[in-house]
């Protein structure tokens, strides 16, 4: 936290729907993501082992390590560029089929905040359809299918629910996350109708799909950075 910030300004402005959030808060938001990622790699690449080929965890921890590493001199860049940068280090380095779907979903997250220094709520909320368009342009998956989508789906209903109630920034986060939860955990008795574990047909039922775990894991990792933005660490004003 940098002295010069107001006190408090950004639990006001997250309240006021402001634009309070900014590099710091993206690579916050990008750091815990890949803490969480290294922390259940083993799990995600068990659940893979199920119904896929057991790369999952060990994928994702690879391209989001290199993604910090990309990013972390990137302070002063604007949270857009950032994002971009992670997206494209996700494409080139996790590979399957999650590479190129979370690095295009990044990328387009990027884009859609553009080169503003700072960006508010709202602004996450576009973005994250941006995120998610790109994911379904690429993938072509619907709710129901067992894919990353079944997480990314509610959770964005849900943050949006969250806003349009009134609700700042760490409450929308905490009901997308849960929600991304619901929708992992709904994912256990669907047959596979898209990716690697389609091929299994019937025998992809009651498994946890990998790609809507390391979805929930993406929004508990966009909560942690909600709830230091309001205050408890700051971003830089
Ligand atoms: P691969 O299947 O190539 O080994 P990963 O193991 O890294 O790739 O990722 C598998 C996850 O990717 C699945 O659990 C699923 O959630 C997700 N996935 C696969 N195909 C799609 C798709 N078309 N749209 C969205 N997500 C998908
Ligand atoms: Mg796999």
């Amino acid at each position: 936290m940098r002295d010069r910030r107001p006190e408090g300004v950004a639990g006001a402005t997250a309240r006021d729907g402001e634009a309070s959030l900014g590099a710091a808060f993206v690579l916050q938001w990008v750091n815990e993501l890949a803490c969480r990622v290294r922390d259940q790699r083993d799990y995600l690449t068990q659940l893979d082992a199920a119904i896929g080929d057991a790369d999952h965890g060990i994928n994702l921890d690879r391209g989001l390590t290199a993604a910090v590493a990309k990013v972390e001199g990137m302070g002063d860049e604007a949270p857009g560029t950032i994002l971009e940068a992670v997206g494209t280090a996700l494409t080139f380095t996790v590979g399957g089929a999650a590479g190129p779907l979370y690095g295009s979903g990044f990328r387009d997250l990027g884009k859609a905040l553009g080169s503003k220094e700072r960006f508010g709520p709202e602004d996450l909320l576009v973005a994250l359809r941006a995120g998610l368009e790109a994911i379904q342009k690429l993938g072509a998956a619907s709710v129901g299918d067992k894919t990353i989508v079944d997480a990314f789906i509610p959770a964005l209903a849900a943050f949006e629910r969250g806003l349009r109630a009134g609700e700042d920034l760490p409450a929308a986060a905490t009901r997308a996350r849960e929600a991304a939860e619901e929708g992992m955990r709904a994912t256990v008795p669907l047959q596979a109708r898209k990716g690697r574990a389609s091929y299994l047909g019937p025998r992809s039922m009651g498994h946890q799909d990998p790609g809507a775990t390391s979805t929930a894991l993406l929004f508990s990792a966009l909560e942690q950075a909600a709830g230091s933005a309001n205050g408890l660490a700051g971003d830089r004003p």
